[in-house]
């Protein structure tokens, strides 16, 4: 019988991982199936480049997967159940189950309300295809002088204000940001940012804590009002609800704890991978949800699981940072270098060099995804075919 690896997603995390995993392990004694909802895969960091009505490659996960051995189900999963090894589903033609021997969870996060009133009711957000498109709809009928309220000043708060700011200069666009503008990077990065918002007329409102959102705008801790025609919420992201439903180990954020070969720390056949899991990377702080981290997380995840199935040494993937790339638009970006702990440090590219070299990371995320089991591959027979054996390796 042949081990049954499941993969929960496929996003830049579980698609990784699926296509490493079939670039290490022998089809003749490995099943690997990635269920995901869409039928394609999504480029989440550019949502909102698909609000503001920019056209995005279609990537099948079929022609992804193709002549790689990996069996793509396009269903939702709707539980988990960690002790019968099962995971229940729904495609379109109803509920099925499927069993597992090893999971990989790596289903990633959606938009985060926080509990704050009324986002859930009147606000737009750009974590995922569906309500980017969402959003873009709004955006698209929303006739010049309209106004737009971005609400979180962190990286998708600063890409999707100068994103709708460039695209809609006929709209008036500001950004609510709880903290400083950019006050995470160094003093060139925000001067730079500072003078990106004047040039594309963006209002900056720092230091402003959102408490409600209404139909007309968002209104602050302090009472004042914010006007809106479109209030978009990007403060943070959240996962979703089937890990902590499960008795595997979560975080208070429902994140997956994993050990360093991104293994749960109670379900040894378990793996979980991008924002779904929380792993302690440079520094012992958790790795931040993003592309940056999912991607060395999966990585080290197939590698860990073909290792341990094949009884070869585990080799460590490079868990730390080393720049955060910022789009301000399509002409404008910051490069930002920092510590393996994600601290800015001196260094910064900006400008147009910044925007090319962020659509070269984006570009470059999406070519490995496309090309899964590209030159090397090293297919090896697995020596550990139950999960029994394989949950006692250390
Ligand atoms: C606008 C924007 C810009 C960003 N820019 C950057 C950036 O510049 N750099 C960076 O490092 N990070 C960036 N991020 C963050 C980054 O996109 C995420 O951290 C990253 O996508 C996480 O990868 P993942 O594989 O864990 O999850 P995802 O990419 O979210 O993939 C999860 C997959 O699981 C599927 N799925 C979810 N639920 C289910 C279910 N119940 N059943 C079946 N399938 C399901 C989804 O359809 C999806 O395919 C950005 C995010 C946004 C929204």
């Amino acid at each position: 019988m042949k081990h049954r690896i499941v993969v929960l997603g496929a996003g830049y995390a579980g698609a990784i991982a699926a296509g490493r995993l079939a670039k290490r392990l022998h089809p003749g004694d490995t099943e690997i199936t990635v269920v995901n909802a869409d039928a394609d895969f999504v480029e989440r960091v550019r949502m909102h480049q698909l609000a503001t009505g920019q056209h995005l490659k279609h990537r099948p996960l079929a022609d992804v997967y193709a002549g790689t051995g990996v069996e793509v189900r396009q269903a939702r999963v709707t539980a988990v159940d960690v002790d019968r090894r099962t995971v229940a589903l729904t495609a379109e033609h109803g509920a099925d189950e499927i069993a597992y021997d090893t999971l990989v969870y790596a289903l990633g996060s959606a938009a985060a309300d926080h509990g704050v009133p009324g986002v859930v009711e009147h606000a737009y957000d750009i974590a995922g295809r569906h309500s980017a498109l969402r959003l873009r709809d709004r955006l698209g009928r929303l006739a010049a002088g309209g106004t737009v309220l971005v609400v979180g000043g962190g990286l998708t708060g600063l890409e999707a204000v100068t994103e709708i700011a460039e695209a809609r200069p006929d709209l008036d666009v500001a950004i609510a940001a709880r903290g400083g503008l950019g006050d995470w990077l160094n003093e060139k990065a925000q001067q730079h940012l500072r003078g990106v918002c004047d040039r594309l007329g963006i209002t900056v409102h720092e230091h402003t804590d959102i408490a409600r959102v209404e139909a007309t705008g968002a209104v602050t801790a302090d009472g004042r009002v914010l006007p809106a025609d479109v209030t978009v919420w990007t403060a943070g992201f959240a996962v979703h609800p089937i890990a902590a439903a499960t008795s595997l180990t979560v975080a208070p954020t429902g994140q997956i704890v994993v050990d360093a070969t991104m293994r749960s720390v109670s379900h040894p056949e378990v793996y979980a991978v991008g924002d779904a899991g929380l792993a302690e990377g440079p520094g012992d702080k958790p790795l931040r949800m993003s592309c940056a981290s999912g991607v060395p997380m999966a990585w080290q995840a197939a590698d860990a699981i073909a290792a341990r199935l094949t009884g070869r040494k585990i080799p460590k993937a490079p868990l730390r940072y080393f720049n955060q790339c910022i789009s301000l638009g399509r002409r404008d970006g910051i490069i930002q270098y920092v510590t393996a702990d994600d601290r800015a440090k001196p260094s910064l590219i900006t400008g147009r060099l910044a925007a090319r070299y962020k659509e070269i990371v984006c570009k470059g995320a999406a070519w490995g995804v496309a090309h899964p089991t590209l030159y090397p591959v090293r297919r090896h027979h697995i020596t550990a075919i139950r999960s029994e054996s394989l949950a006692t390796m250390p």
